[in-house]
């Protein structure tokens, strides 16, 4: 037909091209994520709209120094605070391993530059901020709009309600929020999952006469100065926070579910710190027991317990659903395959590098959506998320696995890589990452500023070269 062939100014373009579809699609939240899958929409051709609650892009990396009115962030009328970041945060992962595929996380010339190889919190701000400039996102995003549902219409097409506020210049109360509806195609959903807690059960916990507070509203160790701290977790903030209190702290008592026997007591290297097992209850008298039978009279509980999937705006339908910490079901933790690929999800992986698998998921949803890659049946697309279910259960591991990856995100990179017939994560990346979490364990207090592997800073920094000029 004609439609086939279009031609334009006397060229004949190519039939692939001319029949892939642009859809319109909203893309929720401004963070690292919704930045690149924004960029890889638009690179497919479609007509992107990214939606961001605040006032700039950055999600997690726009540090806040306010924390909310409930320091353990679960009172649903809460203010809520987006970022968890704590002032002194510098990144866990090599700056050269963090950044994205195509836009190297390099060190820029500046008066508020970072060139530390594992930069402050700030420098990932300017980076990303940085991308959206070079890239211009800036033009696709709507500022200061919250998206607060989204549900299926008729026709297969999503409608989505946003309200933008209207900033007025006395305070916050007074702020106008203009509501609209409209509809789109397709909703790719990047809105963070580092902003509702998740908290340790504690026996005994009410009657506890100390005070309790979520690592979502840790900022400054100050408020900890000469206070009996119980610090429960052991993931990579718990270990920062610990660090960062027992500089002031009477005394810090980690509690960990990983603990082995040979670990726990005293912490070489440090005064003031302990390392237990799980704790076992909280006591009217105020101290709390643990299971390893060692004690401690205690003013403070902070649970760096992690944070829970919540997608308040997202009418599910029992289509989808988040069980214990699992969201699904999702083929290859993407699209929910009754709803694919008009419904997709970027960013739920963690124990990941998660710019590049932010970056390899879009360019996969991109092109599904224009039609270029294609997406097996509903019923393969189940089958493939039940045998991976089955998988979690007979490794004895809990649901809220689900999206951990660890060692197994580089096949994942890989398989996305391949599907989008493009290069995955380049070896000496993944070489240094090993080298970095190696050093983490030899070296936790200094490894941002000791290590071993500069031979791959070489190779890294002639790499990048491509991307200079
Ligand atoms: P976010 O950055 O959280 O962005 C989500 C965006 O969506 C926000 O801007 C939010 O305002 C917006 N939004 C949410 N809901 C709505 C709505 N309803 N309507 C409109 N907008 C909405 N990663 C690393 O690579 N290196 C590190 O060293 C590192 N350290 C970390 C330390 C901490 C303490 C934490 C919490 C995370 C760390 N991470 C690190 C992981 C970090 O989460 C990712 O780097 C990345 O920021 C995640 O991006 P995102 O876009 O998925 O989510």
């Amino acid at each position: 037909s004609d439609m086939a062939t279009p031609v334009l100014h006397g060229l004949v373009m190519p039939t692939a091209i001319a029949t892939k579809s642009s859809r319109k699609v909203a893309v929720i939240g401004a963070g690292a994520a919704g930045l690149v899958a924004a960029r890889e929409l638009r690179r497919e051709g479609h007509n992107v709209v990214v939606f961001e609650r605040s006032d700039r892009v950055g999600g997690t990396w726009v540090y806040d120094a306010n924390v909310e009115s409930d320091p353990m962030g679960l009172h649903p009328s809460r203010a809520i605070i987006h970022s968890s970041l704590y002032d002194s945060l510098r990144t866990n992962l090599p700056r050269q391993v963090m950044g994205f595929l195509d836009f190297p996380f390099v060190v820029r010339d500046g008066k508020d530059r970072d060139p530390r190889r594992f930069p402050g919190h700030r420098e990932v701000l300017l980076y990303l901020e940085d991308f959206a400039r070079h890239f211009e996102l800036t033009g696709l995003i709507r500022f200061d709009t919250e998206v607060f549902h989204i549900g299926l219409v008729e026709e297969g097409k999503w409608i989505l309600r946003s309200r933008k506020r209207t900033r007025t210049d006395t305070d916050a109360q007074d702020d106008l929020w203009i509501e609209a509806g409209e509809i789109y195609d397709a909703v790719v959903v990047c809105n963070g999952h580092y902003t509702e807690p998740r908290i340790a059960e504690i026996p005994g916990v009410e009657t506890w006469p100390g005070k309790q507070m979520h690592s979502h509203n840790y900022r400054i160790p100050e408020p900890f100065r000469d206070q009996v701290v119980v610090l429960i977790g052991s993931s990579a903030s718990a270990v920062d926070i610990s660090m960062d209190i027992a500089v002031v702290a009477k005394e810090v008592h980690i509690s960990s579910r990983s603990a082995t026997p040979g670990e726990i007591g005293k912490l070489a290297g440090y005064d003031n710190m302990w390392l237990h097992s799980m704790v076992e209850r909280a006591q009217e008298d105020g101290t709390v027991a643990f299971q390893d039978g060692s004690f401690a009279h205690v003013d403070v509980i902070l649970h760096c317990t992690g944070y829970r999937y919540h997608f308040p705006f997202l009418e599910m339908r029992n289509i989808l659903s988040v069980d214990d910490n699992r969201v699904g079901p999702l083929y290859k933790h993407i699209f929910p395959p009754s709803l694919a690929p008009w419904l997709s999800f970027i960013g739920l992986p963690f124990m990941v590098v998660p710019f590049p698998l932010f970056e390899l998921q879009s360019r996969w949803v991109a092109g599904i959506l224009s039609g270029r890659f294609t997406l097996p049946s509903e019923e393969e697309m189940m089958e493939d998320v039940k045998d991976f279910y089955s998988k979690i259960e007979s490794a004895g591991w809990p649901k809220r696995y689900t999206h951990k990856m660890g060692d197994s995100q580089f096949v994942y990179n890989d398989w996305l890589a391949t599907q989008c017939g493009c290069s995955g994560i380049e070896e000496w990346k993944i070489q240094m990452y090993h080298a970095n979490r190696k050093n983490r364990v030899d070296r936790p207090k200094t490894y941002r500023d000791v290590w071993d592997d500069e031979h791959l800073i070489l190779q890294a920094d002639e790499y990048f070269r491509q991307y200079s000029n």
